[in-house]
C-alpha cells in the first residue's frame, strides 16, 4: 500500500494515481498522485508528514510552465485555498492574497479598482504562487516589482515569511525559495491609482492575442531569451532558422510565435524533451548559442 494513503486531514484530498493531463496548460498525457489542499493547517500537516517520511513532492499551480510527466514518480501538491472576495472590493495600497488565486481574477480587480502597476501580469495564465515563484512578467514589467511579502511553508512544514528586497527576484526566477518551499499567501502592493488601467490592459491583451498562440495547448515560452548582441530572442532566432511551424510527433513549433511549442494532441513529456533537444542542437550548430529551457522539465 502506498505510504501516501496513510495521510488523513479534513482539508486535504488525496487522489491516487489519477490522470493529470488537464492539470497543465500543455495537456501532455500525464498521471500521478495528487494532494489538493484547502487550508494552511492541512498544508502544514501534509508537508510535515511528507518530510517525516522523506517523500519528495512537486508543486502544481496552473501547470502553465510545467509540462507534466507521463507517469510521475513524485506526488504533486496543489493549493485551492478559500478566498474572501470582499478583500478585493475597494482600493487599498496593498492586499494579502492566497497563493492559489488566479492572476486573471487579479487582472479583473485591477481594471475594476484601478490598481496601478498590476498591468504587468495581464494575460499570463498562472496562480499567484506560481507567478511569484517564476517572477512571471510581460513587456510591461515583472510581478516581482509588486511583491512585498511572501508567506510560505518550508519543506519541513515550518511557516516562513520573506520580506522582499532588491535582490529577491531576477529574470524569471526568485532568489529566496528552496526546493519544496510552498507559497501559500502573498502581499501585493499597488503603486498608484491609475484611471485608464482597463484601457491599457485591454490594448495589451489584444496585442498578446495577435502575437502569441493563447488558445493552443502550450506551456508558454520554451526558451529563455539570451543575453547578447545577436540571436538574443529565442523565438526570432528559431524563426530566422526556418523552424517556425515545424512538427515532431504530435508537437509543433507555433506558426504564430516560434518560442511556443504546441501539443497537437496526445504528446508526452518525452516527446517534448526530444524535440527541445533537436531544436537546441540545430540552433547551436547555426549560431553557437545554447538556449536554456524556460519551461520546467
Ligand atoms: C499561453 C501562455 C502564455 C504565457 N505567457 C507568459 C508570459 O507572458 N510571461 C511569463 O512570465 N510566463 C508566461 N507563461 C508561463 C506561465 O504562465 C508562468 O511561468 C506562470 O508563472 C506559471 O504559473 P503556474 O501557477 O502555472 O505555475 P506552474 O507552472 O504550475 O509551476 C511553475 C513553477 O512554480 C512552482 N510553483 C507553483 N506554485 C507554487 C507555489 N504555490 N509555491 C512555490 N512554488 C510554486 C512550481 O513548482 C514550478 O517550479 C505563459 C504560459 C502560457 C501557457
Amino acid at each position: 500500500m502506498s505510504k501516501l494513503l496513510e495521510f488523513k486531514h479534513p482539508n486535504v484530498n488525496f487522489f491516487n494515481q489519477i490522470d493529470l493531463t488537464n492539470y497543465s496548460t500543455m495537456r501532455l498525457k500525464a498521471s500521478g498522485d495528487l494532494f489538493e489542499v484547502t487550508n494552511l493547517d492541512g498544508l502544514i500537516g501534509l508537508v510535515s508528514f511528507l518530510s517525516h517520511n522523506k517523500i519528495k513532492y512537486g508543486i502544481l499551480g496552473w501547470g502553465a510552465n510545467q509540462p507534466l510527466p507521463f507517469k510521475s514518480e513524485l506526488p504533486f501538491i496543489k493549493l485551492d485555498f478559500e478566498f474572501d472576495r470582499e478583500v478585493l472590493s475597494s482600493f487599498e495600497s496593498s492586499y494579502l492574497l492566497p497563493g492559489s488565486i488566479s492572476l486573471a481574477v487579479l487582472t479583473s480587480a485591477a481594471c475594476r479598482l484601478k490598481l496601478g502597476g498590476w498591468e504587468v501580469f495581464s494575460g499570463i495564465p498562472a496562480s499567484l504562487g506560481g507567478a511569484v515563484a517564476m517572477n512571471a512578467g510581460t513587456g510591461l514589467g515583472e510581478i516581482g516589482q509588486l511583491v512585498q511579502e511572501v508567506h510560505y511553508v518550508d519543506s519541513s512544514g515550518a511557516l516562513k515569511l520573506h520580506h522582499v528586497s532588491d535582490s529577491s527576484f531576477s529574470y524569471r526566477k526568485n532568489n529566496f525559495l528552496q526546493e519544496g518551499d510552498i507559497i501559500y499567501q502573498v502581499v501585493l502592493k499597488v503603486s498608484h491609482l491609475q484611471a485608464d488601467i482597463d484601457k491599457k490592459i485591454s490594448e495589451y491583451l489584444k496585442y498578446r492575442n495577435k502575437t502569441q498562440p493563447m488558445r493552443a495547448a502550450t506551456c508558454g515560452c520554451m526558451f529563455k531569451n539570451h543575453n547578447g548582441e545577436i540571436y538574443c530572442r529565442a523565438g526570432e532566432t528559431i524563426d530566422i532558422l526556418g523552424m517556425k511551424g515545424r512538427t515532431y510527433k504530435n508537437l509543433r513549433i507555433s506558426p504564430v510565435h516560434a518560442n511556443f511549442l504546441e501539443n497537437l494532441g496526445g504528446a508526452t513529456l518525452d516527446d517534448v524533451k526530444e524535440f527541445i533537444s533537436i531544436i537546441q542542437d540545430e540552433v547551436f550548430k547555426s549560431t553557437g548559442i545554447l538556449f536554456e529551457p524556460e519551461i520546467k522539465i
